[in-house]
């Protein structure tokens, strides 16, 4: 079921839908935050685990070397040679026995250490592999039944007559592991916290950044249709929002305008409704009171259909003007010869131009090709053509101008007159409905204001421009461009902005 409710008044904005962007805000950057804060922590263990390893097998090396030199193998006996009153040496033997392997060239085992045994005893495949590999030796990693690692060295030894044993070393990398544990604990235990901060400030952030809209919005509250003309101050921050500000200040400008040219309108149909309107109360009234003949009631009747006819000559008008501009009248446009129908149109007002005594010639050139609704393009024709003979005086001249203009893609119509001209303050309002210029010289002149808004209206739908430069008492000139027929689908022929250009030492004009 379809509603509709019509709400008087400012209305408030719901305070719920206001919050809905700083929780947003805030969500996000809690989000953004965590992730971030996660791959930091993710990647410094990577790196804490990568450093101390590295460390390691450098030790690890280091002890590999030494080994070497403590370590003799004599009649199938590993030997390990020390200085057994220096504590020193002892020392390093016994860390280097502590996890130790040595085994011949077929995979018999002839010195292991428990902790070695408890990572595994390589198998005699893996033996014979280590033998014949070209380096004397690798490093490997391996792991116990508990899950603690440890780094193995495995290389090659020769006993005393030259002959290849197995030899390991290795040390275990539980430091490292437990490091990198604490270091994960901690970092992960402290995340929530740092998260529920990030929060707080996130929202204290969104808070500020959200504050001057909520001003903006209150601010755009306050305006309502009685008051269009009130604008929002800008801030000076010349940023985003002063943007949205003033585009807003513009749009509710544009807004003011148009309504106010909407009442305009109003005021101006009401004025001209009731001006026929008293006129036939007038003859009605004297029909009806003092009329006493059959002529004169006659007369007072055709009075008041005359006047009829005006009215309703100005409802029909202003029916069409409306269809018009919302979109109702179907055009059907056709390939048209601007100079033809130019021709065509300015022979109809031959005789009214000579009633007048007004000179009215043409002077058209072929190729001005343009698509075009018939209908309308004769009634824009004959819009500009009885201004320019309805506001010329006596002994003046009227000249119907076509050709294509300079810039390629468009053909160009002139209508000029010696007439009474149009000042500069009322040219931008000649186009708007109803609006006609009162003078001395035009106030006796018939019409409706009406003629040029239609002009106007058939001009944009044509996709061409107008324009207009009068000189007061010495003459006017409506300069209308149209695309070409062959053009109309294509916008790139028309590329250059189209000059509407008026040559020197014609009339001298200003706009
Ligand atoms: P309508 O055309 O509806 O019968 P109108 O001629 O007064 O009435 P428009 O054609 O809309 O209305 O013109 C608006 C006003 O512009 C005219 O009243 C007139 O003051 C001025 N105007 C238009 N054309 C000329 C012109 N060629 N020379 C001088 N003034 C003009
Ligand atoms: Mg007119």
């Amino acid at each position: 079921m379809a509603r509709f409710t019509r709400v008087f008044g400012v209305r408030k904005l719901p305070v719920q839908k206001m919050r809905g962007l700083r929780v947003r805000l805030t969500l996000s950057f809690v989000l953004f935050f965590s992730i971030l804060m996660v791959a930091i922590g993710l990647f410094y263990r990577k790196t804490l685990e990568y450093d101390m390893e590295a460390d390691m097998r450098a030790a690890l090396e280091e002890e590999w070397g030494a080994a070497k030199g403590y370590l003799r193998i004599e009649n199938q006996q590993p030997i390990w040679v020390a200085d057994r009153t220096d504590p020193e040496e002892n020392f390093i033997v016994a860390r280097l026995r502590h996890i130790d392997l040595v085994a011949d060239a077929n995979g018999e085992v002839l010195e292991v250490s428990d902790t070695y045994r408890s990572i595994g005893i390589d198998s005699r495949d893996e033996i014979r592999r280590i033998l014949s590999l070209s380096e004397p030796s690798e490093i490997h990693k391996r792991w116990d039944s508990e899950g603690v690692a440890y780094l193995i060295k495995a290389g090659r030894t020769l006993d005393d007559k030259g002959r290849p044993y197995f030899f390991a070393i290795g040390r275990s990398l539980e430091s490292v592991q437990s490091t990198v544990h604490d270091f994960t604990r901690l970092y992960f235990a402290v995340l929530p916290g740092l998260i529920i901060l990030s929060g707080g400030l996130g929202w204290l952030l969104a808070g500020r950044a959200i504050r001057p809209v909520n001003d903006v919005a209150q601010a755009a509250q306050a305006i309502t249709g009685s008051n269009l003309s009130l604008q929002i101050p800008l801030r000076g921050a010349g940023d985003e929002l002063d943007h949205l500000i003033d585009s807003f200040n513009r749009m509710t400008a544009r807004l003011d305008e148009s309504f106010e040219q909407t009442r305009r309108f109003s005021t101006d149909v009401s004025h001209e409704l009731r001006t026929p309107l008293t006129a036939i109360r007038g003859q009605l009234e004297v029909g009806l009171l003092t009329a006493q003949t059959p002529e004169q009631y006659r007369e007072a009747m055709l009075n008041a259909l005359e006047d009829v006819e005006k009215l309703s000559s100005i409802v029909r008008a202003l029916l069409l003007l409306s269809q018009a501009e919302s979109g109702q009248l179907v055009l059907q446009k056709t390939p048209l010869d601007l100079a033809a129908m130019a021709e065509d149109v300015a022979d109809q007002f031959q005789i009214p131009a000579e009633e007048k005594h007004v000179a009215l010639s043409t002077e058209v050139r072929s190729g001005a090709l343009i698509s075009g609704d018939h209908t309308q393009i004769e009634r824009l024709l004959s819009n500009l053509l009885s201004n320019a003979i309805k506001y010329t005086p006596a002994g003046g001249t009227v000249r119907v101008r076509v050709d294509l203009a300079d810039s390629s893609g468009w053909a160009r119509l002139a209508v000029e007159d010696t007439g009474v001209g149009i000042p500069a303050e009322n040219l931008p309002r000649i186009f708007d409905r109803f609006y006609r210029v009162r003078s001395a010289d035009t106030s006796v002149v018939p019409g409706l204001g009406l003629g040029l808004s239609f002009v106007a209206w058939i001009v944009q739908v044509h996709g061409g421009r107008i324009e207009v430069a009068s000189t007061p008492g010495e003459g006017t000139r409506f300069t209308v461009l149209l695309p070409l027929a062959e053009s109309a689908g294509d916008p790139a022929a028309r590329e250059r902005e189209p000059a509407l250009h008026l040559e020197d030492g014609e009339l001298p004009l200003s706009t």
